[in-house]
C-alpha cells in the first residue's frame, strides 16, 4: 500500500485554480521531491497533505486512509519549514517536548524519544540551548529533531534550506540524506533546487502552473522530459 496516494486533487481559492487534477503517490519509505518555480502551488499541496488547507475536490490518502477531513493532529505526520518555528523561550529540548507534551506522551517515553532522535541528528549537546544561541544549521537540525521525536508516518519540508548559505545547504542536503537512509521515513520535500531534488529523491514531481508535468525518477526526468518546461527547468540538454 502507498504511503501517500493524492487522486485528481484540486484546489481553487476563490475563482482561482492554482492545483488541477494531481496525481501522486508516495511508496512506504521513499523520498519524494516536489520542484516547480515560486508560486507554481507547492507549498500549497504540501498545506493540503498536512491538513492546513482544505480540499476542493480529489482525495488524499495516508497509508490508505481518507484523510480530507481529517484534522491535521490527527494525520500522523510531521513538517519542517523554511523558517524554523522554534519556540524561542524554551530550550532545544523543551522545544522537542513540546509536541509530545501536549499529547500526552509519558515523560518517561519522552525522553527516550529526545534521547534518540538528539543522538540521530548529533544534537545532544544543544539540548539545553535556546534556539537564539544555535547557528542556522543547528536550528534546522532541531526543528527536524522536532518533527521526528513524534514517529510520524509522513515526513513534509517546505524549502527546509532555503534560508541557508551555498556551503550550509550542500553540508545539510547530505545530512538530510543519511538521515533519510537512517529512518526511512516517507518524505515529501518541497524544493526550488532542481540540484537537491536529482540528489535526494527517489522520485520528483514537476510543477508548473498548478499541474504536475511529470512525476518519475531523477534520471528519466533529465533524460526524458516529458515537455519543454521540464527540459528547461531540470537543466536538461534537449
Ligand atoms: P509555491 O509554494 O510553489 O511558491 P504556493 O502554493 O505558495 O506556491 O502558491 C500557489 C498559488 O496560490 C500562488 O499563485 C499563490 O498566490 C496562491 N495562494 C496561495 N495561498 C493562497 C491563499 N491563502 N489565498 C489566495 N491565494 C493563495
Ligand atoms: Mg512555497
Amino acid at each position: 500500500m502507498s504511503s501517500l496516494t493524492i487522486h485528481d486533487l484540486r484546489k481553487s481559492f476563490g475563482a482561482v485554480e492554482v492545483l488541477k487534477d494531481i496525481n501522486l503517490e508516495a511508496r512506504p519509505g521513499e523520498f519524494i521531491a516536489l520542484v516547480g518555480p515560486s508560486g507554481c502551488g507547492k507549498s500549497t499541496l504540501l498545506a493540503m497533505i498536512a491538513g492546513l488547507e482544505s480540499v476542493s475536490s480529489g482525495e488524499i490518502r495516508i497509508d490508505g486512509r481518507l484523510v480530507n477531513d481529517v484534522a491535521p493532529r490527527d494525520r500522523d505526520i510531521a513538517m519542517v519549514f523554511q523558517s524554523y518555528a522554534l519556540y524561542p523561550t524554551m530550550t532545544v529540548k523543551e522545544n522537542m517536548a513540546f509536541g509530545m507534551e501536549s499529547r500526552g506522551v509519558p515523560k518517561a517515553d519522552q525522553e527516550k524519544a529526545i534521547a534518540r532522535v538528539a543522538s540521530l541528528l548529533q544534537i545532544e549537546p544543544l539540548l539545553r540551548r535556546k534556539p537564539a544561541q544555535l547557528s542556522g544549521g543547528q536550528r534546522q537540525r532541531v526543528a527536524m529533531g522536532r518533527a521526528l521525536v513524534r514517529d510520524p508516518k509522513l515526513f513534509l519540508f517546505d524549502e527546509p534550506l532555503s534560508n541557508l548559505d551555498a556551503k550550509l545547504r550542500v553540508e545539510m542536503r547530505t545530512e538530510i540524506k543519511k538521515l533519510h537512509h537512517r529512518v526511512a521515513k516517507t518524505t515529501i520535500y518541497v524544493t526550488h533546487d532542481q540540484i537537491e531534488a536529482m540528489t535526494l529523491a527517489s522520485r520528483i514531481a514537476v510543477m508548473h502552473k498548478g499541474v504536475l508535468q511529470q512525476f518519475d525518477e531523477p534520471q528519466v526526468i533529465y533524460e526524458r522530459p516529458a515537455n519543454i518546461f521540464v527540459a528547461g527547468f531540470m537543466g536538461s540538454p534537449s
